[in-house]
């Protein structure tokens, strides 16, 4: 049965290495095998004519290489695209391609639904189902890659930053996450720099702490109010992890390296956190900080009753934060036709934790 063969993309290095000492073959297996799948395009283990027939029919008995299916392909007018992506168990999540000049980004997903409950973000609507495995991480990077290779147009392009900005929670799927870190940045895998692969996270400080001390990869933190009673009510985990916690967890993963920095993410949700008192205040908290400020542009969706910030409120932001000496960068939206932006990742989620049900029978009208 496929279900108990081991899906390869989910091991990195030291986990490949290992699988073949465990089958009594050399660790120099695993740096063959890689090259394979990652640098040839090869999944087919008879395509892998320098592994031994023996080698091979064990490949083929233990292990499998297995991707998840496009449900849905949605191009934008804008040269971006949105894939939901069938998971074994039917789950879907979604993935978001967005090239630019000189880069091809992918937002990916870590888990199917979210368990947080950030009021603004329509993933959060859904409820949460299940951690992704490390394949299935791996598994969305490698699709797409592939997809582009093959697809008029992008033939030329293959991802080169990857951020963990799609469904779920990345650091409450701390132990899949990693190896799939690892693989992006392994020369032998994906090969890309600490600096072009981005954990983006509401702020799950022990998380923080244990990451920094995993792997080395650029780090994003949903900041989106300065003050904790607003982030209380945008961010629930901030009851949890407030902000001077979560400020304290940024210093000490950015205190490693004097080159690092946090990007701080700021949604922008009209007459509720962007009044320019709301910029002082993120001055003030952010003054001689090793970050940045990115400001989205809300993306509504329906029944969010929030409404995106006009673009005289988003400059008027911008220069006070730039006056006030942080770095801030605007945001634009891409992929508008397809739905494609920030938390409008809408999968196919079977809430396990039902705690959503009764938002849902309000939508619905129901009582
Ligand atoms: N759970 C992680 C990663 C997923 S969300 C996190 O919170 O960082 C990725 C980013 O999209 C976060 O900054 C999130 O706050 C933002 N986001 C969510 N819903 C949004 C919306 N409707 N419009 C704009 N940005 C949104």
């Amino acid at each position: 049965m496929s279900e108990s063969k081991i899906n390869l993309l989910g091991l990195d290095q030291p986990a490949l290495k290992a699988f073949f000492a465990d089958i009594g073959d050399k660790p120099y297996r695993a740096t063959q095998v890689m090259k394979w799948i990652y640098h040839r395009h090869v999944v087919d283990f008879d395509d892998m004519t320098d592994l031994s027939k023996a080698a091979r029919e064990t490949l083929k008995a233990k292990t499998e290489i297995r991707l998840p299916e496009v449900a849905m392909e949605n191009w934008s007018a804008d040269g971006s695209c949105k894939w939901l992506l069938r998971l074994e168990c039917g789950n879907c999540v979604e993935a978001v391609y967005i090239p630019e000049a000189g880069r091809s980004t992918l937002c990916i997903s870590s888990q199917v639904g979210c368990a947080l409950d950030c009021s603004f973000c329509s993933t959060a609507r859904q409820g949460f189902n299940r951690n992704l495995s490390s394949a299935e991480i791996v598994g969305q990077v490698y699709l797409v890659n592939r997809i582009l290779r093959h697809h008029p147009g992008t033939e030329d392009r293959q991802i080169t930053n990857i951020v963990l900005m799609g469904m779920g929670e990345p650091l409450l799927n701390f132990q899949n996450l990693v190896p799939a870190l690892s693989l992006f940045m392994d020369d032998l895998a994906f090969g890309l720099s600490k600096r072009k692969v981005t954990v983006s996270t509401s702020g799950v400080v022990p998380a923080m702490d244990r990451l920094k001390d995993a792997i080395d990869v650029s780090l994003a933190v949903s900041l989106h109010a300065a003050n904790d009673a607003l982030r209380d009510e945008l961010v629930p985990l901030n009851k949890k992890y407030p902000i001077k916690e979560l400020l304290a967890a940024c210093r000490r993963f950015v205190s490693t390296d004097h080159k690092k920095h946090i990007m701080f993410e700021y949604v922008m949700l009209a007459g509720v956190n962007d009044q320019p008192e709301h910029a002082h205040e993120l001055v003030r908290l952010l003054r001689n900080f090793p970050g940045k400020v990115n400001l989205i542009p809300f993306n509504p969706f329906p029944q969010s009753g929030y409404q995106r910030s006009d673009q005289a409120a988003i400059d008027r932001f911008w220069s006070i934060l730039t006056k006030g000496g942080i770095l801030t960068l605007k945001r634009t939206t891409r992929g508008d036709d397809i739905d494609a932006a920030c938390g409008q990742l809408a999968g196919d989620v079977t809430d396990k934790s039902r705690r959503h049900r009764k938002f849902e029978l309000r939508r619905f009208g129901e009582q």
